[in-house]
């Protein structure tokens, strides 16, 4: 094999996003199953710019973890205590993230709404479209919102104990962060990557059965999608439903009216046509949220029986 054998696939997956154009729809088998709502899809210009994000992301994070390891005037042992406890917040920060998307707010609202909530309504009602995004759509975002956090994380000072450690925790709760949204696209797939399903197995990151309990209807539990570890914990007290309670009390809002009309509307309704329908490679009943293909794999699941096949 030569070496643009194993570099074209990479240049590929990278920066070539998934193109799909709606007029192929016309084209589509007849009678065809409604196409679920998917993804949008990004341009050459932003998929390139997420490629950019990443990795930059990446470079401060390595600059920063050598700066800790080799310039820190002290290193507390308990220093090393820091690095699961950022892991942790970052588990707690993706289910807040996760669950004010999911229950609060309109796909309508300008940039949140496309940016943030649509992916998340469309992740409900479609779980497997999440394994068609690429790597840097799927963490294009994350990266570029990351890097100000890192830039930050420079002006801690590694002069005592103290500071030391919290360099190690805001690190490490950076660097996890970073890769939320592909642990949490790892968790969706059957078989995934050498090395990953250890990763899952160990509890260290996410895994395909700890999420599977998020994605059963009505969708209000299990919101934490990095290591997974705030999950039972906040189940335990009852987190979510006593904070919506709360906001609710505070505001007169109802939790996921948006979830439950977006929901309404494809099984119901009118669906959300973003892109042509794919040949069919696995059926698309709500308790077969996961696909065994890897995510460069482009797929879609069809509604082959309407709404009853999703209750
Ligand atoms: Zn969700
Ligand atoms: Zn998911």
């Amino acid at each position: 094999m030569e070496l643009r054998d194993y570099t074209w696939p990479l240049f590929h997956y990278l920066f070539v996003p998934t193109m799909m154009s709606a007029q192929t729809l016309s084209v589509s088998r007849s009678p065809a199953p409604a196409p679920l709502p998917e993804h949008l899809e990004i341009g050459f210009r932003t998929h390139l710019l997420s490629v950019v994000a990443i990795a930059i992301a990446f470079i401060l994070l390595l600059v920063l973890a050598v700066r800790i390891a080799f310039l820190s005037e002290v290193f507390p042992w308990y220093a090393l205590l820091a690095i699961p406890g950022g892991m942790m917040l970052a588990d707690f920060m993706s289910g807040m993230v996760h669950w004010s998307a999911d229950t609060w707010g309109s796909e309508s609202m300008p940039i949140l709404g496309k940016r943030l909530l649509h992916p998340f309504r469309v992740h409900h009602v479609n779980p497997a479209d999440f394994l068609r995004r690429r790597f840097a759509d799927t963490n294009g975002e994350v990266a570029w919102l990351t890097i100000p956090l890192l830039c930050v994380a420079f002006l801690i000072p590694l002069t005592s104990n103290l500071s030391v450690t919290a360099a190690v925790f805001v690190t490490s709760f950076l660097g996890i962060g970073l890769m939320t949204n592909q642990i949490h696209q790892w968790a969706h797939m059957r078989r995934a990557p050498m090395g990953i399903r250890q990763l899952q197995q160990l509890r260290l990151i996410l895994s395909h059965e700890d999420h599977e309990t998020h994605h059963r209807p009505p969708y209000v539990q299990s919101y934490c999608i990095t290591t997974g570890w705030c999950n039972r914990p906040l189940a335990a007290i009852n987190f979510y439903p006593r904070l919506e309670r709360f906001i609710t009390w505070l505001t007169g809002i109802q939790p996921r009216k948006d979830d439950e009309a977006f929901h309404q509307e494809v099984f119901h309704g009118t669906v959300h046509i973003t892109a042509s329908p794919q040949p069919n490679v696995e059926s698309g009943g709500r308790g077969q949220m996961y696909s065994s293909a890897p995510c460069m794999l482009s797929e879609t699941l069809h509604i082959s029986q309407g709404a009853a096949e999703y209750r």
